[in-house]
């Protein structure tokens, strides 16, 4: 008569068991557009130049492992505040933690949430990153959702994403993604963003901007014009800054919550977020904090980063434009190009789970079964086979 009979089975994670699938198929050709990491020309997911440099450095200079802050270094903070904010940040509104990864900063957004205004819903687009909905669930926040894609062009349908927001009740929490969408690849235009921020200023929703991704669509900056906007046009704001993908420290757990909020406000946010990383895990890993605050405050550091991220764009936006050439030369069709269309690492590309299914048992090509694939995970040498098992399977 324990405790533990009450807890339900969890269901296996669709994309760790996609992962084994992949790793027992003994196909010599087979390719993983599944997990979503970064993968180079050979299928790596390297360490960066910069952080590597910078992890020799801290390995000759680091004389302690003892203790650094509750709320995490503030070098780092403030480096994450430039990157993410930039002009945009006004130090008078700005509270913020380092967090474990972009997920402990999701979590610790909805965490301060459930303090402040237990009864909020949140509304996350349909469909969204799948964690933030068990996410909120926990918590124990009430869940909305707003539709977001059109199945048909691959593109956000604006109007109904904008006209299902006009539904939030004040002090709604309003999950938006920076940039670079996942898991469809599909991103409003500045226009709809303008026309967002408006309406959430309006309706006194909070945004949780989650950006995961800067550097991975447009550019540093551009993938940035969002969260700046709405950092400038809503009062309160929730930002959860992941390092993970664009610094290439999965593993390290970086990540940064800022919260914007009036200024006779900011001191009591900053002590609600420092006691919340306290509560929770006590101090924030710092290593990867560390690398990243040393790369982006390092000129020589910075440039070589910032050059590396972008060939990794570049990359990325090549092979879009590859598969899209590929499929348009072999549908005879331009129904695929949204590919060339979409930013950040994903697309959705629109295929049945039969279709998805078809794909890897036939072709041994495995997304994830909404259809997203991984773009990084397409090389010059697979991406015509990738484009002929798409059009083979009548997308
Ligand atoms: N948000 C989104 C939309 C993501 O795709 C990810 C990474 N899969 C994260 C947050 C969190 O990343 P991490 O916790 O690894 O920093």
């Amino acid at each position: 008569s324990g405790i533990f009979g009450a807890l339900p089975p969890q269901g296996e994670d669709q994309i760790i068991r996609l992962m084994g699938q992949f790793r027992a198929d003994p196909r010599p050709d087979k390719v993983d557009l599944g997990v979503g990491v970064y993968r180079n020309a050979q299928g790596v997911t390297p360490v960066m130049r910069a952080v590597q440099t910078a992890e020799q450095q801290l390995l000759q200079s680091q004389n302690t492992k003892a203790y650094t802050a509750l709320a995490g270094e503030q070098a780092f903070r403030d480096a994450m505040a430039d990157l993410v904010l930039g002009p945009a940040q006004d130090p008078a509104r700005l509270a913020s933690v380092a967090t474990v990864g972009g997920t402990g900063a999701v979590f610790m957004a909805l965490r301060l949430v459930t303090m402040a205004r237990p009864d909020a819903q949140v509304w996350v687009s349909d469909p969204t990153w799948p964690n933030h909905i068990p996410i909120t669930q926990h918590v124990g926040l009430g869940l909305k959702t707003y539709r977001y894609f059109d199945a048909e062009s691959r593109a956000i349908d604006a109007a109904a994403m904008l006209a299902d927001l006009s539904q939030v009740r004040p002090g709604d929490v309003v999950l938006l993604h920076g940039c670079c969408h996942n898991p469809t690849g599909a991103n409003p235009q500045p226009s709809d963003w303008q026309a967002l921020a408006t309406l959430l200023a309006t309706k006194g929703a909070v945004p949780l901007i989650d950006i995961a991704y800067q550097g991975f669509g447009d550019g540093l900056e551009a993938d940035a014009a969002a969260t700046r906007l709405i950092a400038q046009t809503c009062e309160e704001v929730l930002i959860a800054a992941s390092c993970s993908k664009n610094f290439g420290v999965y593993r390290e757990r970086a990540g940064v919550l800022m919260v914007m909020t009036p200024p006779q406000l900011r001191d009591t946010l900053q002590g609600t977020l420092t006691a919340l990383n306290r509560l929770n895990y006590s101090f924030p890993p710092d290593h990867g904090a560390r690398l990243v605050s040393m790369v982006l405050t390092d000129p020589a550091l910075r440039a070589d980063w910032q050059a590396e991220l972008e060939d990794m764009r570049t990359g990325m936006l090549h092979l879009r434009e590859t598969l899209a050439r590929e499929l348009r030369r072999l549908t005879g069709s331009d129904r695929f190009g949204f590919l060339a269309q979409h930013r950040g690492m994903f697309s959705r590309l629109g295929a049945t789970p039969e279709q998805v299914e078809k794909l890897r048992a036939d072709h041994g090509i495995y997304m994830v079964g909404d259809s997203r694939m991984n773009i990084a995970g397409l090389t010059k040498a697979n991406v015509s086979q990738v484009a002929q098992a798409i059009a083979a399977c009548n997308i």
